[in-house]
């Protein structure tokens, strides 16, 4: 009997996964024990950007990621992501400079810009800074919408999805996974692949340092802001529907972070006080807080390959950027066996490898 493959996780990487699998002919199952979109995916600031990245292989890879949220939008139509540029100036000073500089030496397209044209793309600041960089080509996404309408899709071409059950461990034969086993039963699998977030390192071997962050979305409001705004205090972004949807600093390291896990209460509130400020025209009034775990992989880099035979594993931070890419590789690997030479500098046998190399001296 020919089972299904199995992908455990129904966030944006997961269905992203299935969507790409069940394209090229493959049967899928989802399992997810929470619901589609309802982890990280839900919980993000949804900032699609290549702003960021440690290695030339990394950027490359994100920005990749932009084109194919276009590549995905054009064969989904439209899934409320606005592409409206980004403004950034978390750093000043030495630390702007630098980081201009690197976007610079990636070729990313970004742009310098001063105070009075800050003021003219985005006319409601009440304190635009002295200079910012400009990325035209970034936006924001909402990653549940995006996760919903890629399972829709999937189950359109025949994938199945169950909802409720949570894998607990997984099945092996001699040296080969067939399944998982659920607290609904065992499941078996032509192959299982891990989507789970956060949830990965609990599944498989993968060192991972996740980090909790905390995102707040506004009541709606008349559109008035154009690009994201990445200031030094909080960054936020205006959705498709008007809402603000605001975080403190983007890499969940910033002084607010002891209050995400004690006093999230208070960190939306002093959030609210800092985008007022921001924005003294608005009447910015909370309608949703949420708290979630980013999944992040010990060295911060994405981990998306063959763990084990019968194993495949796909957990990354800045998976609503990624994802749309990631499913395209995945499935073209699995699906076609087309090695991916993008993905060849993030497989996560590098954890292994690493250790393998310390042990041999
Ligand atoms: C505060 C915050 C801000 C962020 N900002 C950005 C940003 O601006 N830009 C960006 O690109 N990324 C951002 N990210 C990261 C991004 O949201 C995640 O990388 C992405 O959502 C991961 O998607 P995923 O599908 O891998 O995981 P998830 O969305 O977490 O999905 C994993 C799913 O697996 C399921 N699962 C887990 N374990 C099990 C199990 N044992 N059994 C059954 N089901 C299981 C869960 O229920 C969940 O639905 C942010 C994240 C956070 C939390």
């Amino acid at each position: 009997m020919n089972h299904p493959i199995v992908i455990v996780g129904a966030g944006i990487v997961g269905a992203s996964i299935a969507w790409n699998l069940a394209r090229r002919g493959k049967s899928v199952l989802i399992l997810d024990q929470t619901g589609i979109g309802k982890g990280a995916t839900a919980r993000s600031f949804g900032w699609i950007n290549a702003n960021f990245a440690e290695t030339p292989a990394y950027f490359a890879l994100r920005s990749a990621a932009i084109d194919a949220h276009h590549e995905m939008e054009a064969a989904l139509g439209p899934v409320a992501t606005r592409w409206c540029g980004c403004l950034w100036w978390e750093d000043v000073g030495a630390a702007f400079d630098a980081h201009a500089a690197e976007l610079a030496a990636f070729g990313y397209a970004a742009q310098v810009v001063a105070k009075p044209e800050i003021a003219r793309m985005a006319s409601a600041l009440a304190r635009p800074p002295e200079r910012a960089i400009h990325v035209a080509r970034e936006g924001g996404a909402d990653g549940e919408v995006i996760a919903a309408r890629l399972t829709e899709a999937a189950v359109a071409l025949g994938a199945k999805v169950w909802i409720g059950p949570k894998v607990t461990s997984l099945l092996r034969q001699d040296v080969r996974v067939i399944g998982v086993a659920t607290d609904h039963g065992p499941v078996p699998a032509s192959r299982v692949i891990i989507a789970a977030g956060a949830g990965a390192a609990a599944l498989t071997s993968l060192p991972m340092a996740n980090k909790p962050g905390l995102i707040l979305r506004t009541r709606p409001l008349s559109p008035f802001l154009g690009p994201i705004i990445m200031a030094p205090d909080v960054h936020f972004r205006q959705d498709v529907e008007g809402r603000i949807v605001a975080g403190e600093i983007f890499s969940g390291d910033g002084p607010g972070q002891a209050s995400i896990t004690t006093d999230p209460g208070a960190l939306a509130d002093e959030l609210v006080r800092r985008i007022q400020a921001h924005l003294p025209d608005q009447k910015i009034e909370i309608e949703l807080v949420t708290l979630g775990q980013r999944p992040v992989p010990k060295d911060g880099l994405p981990a998306v390959g063959l763990l084990e035979d019968g194993l495949y594993l796909a957990s990354m931070h800045s998976g609503i950027t990624l994802a749309p890419l990631i499913g395209t590789l995945v499935a073209q690997e699995i699906a076609e066996g087309r090695h991916s030479s993008e993905l060849a500098p993030f497989r996560p046998t590098r954890f292994s490898q690493r250790l393998e190399n310390i042990l041999g001296g």
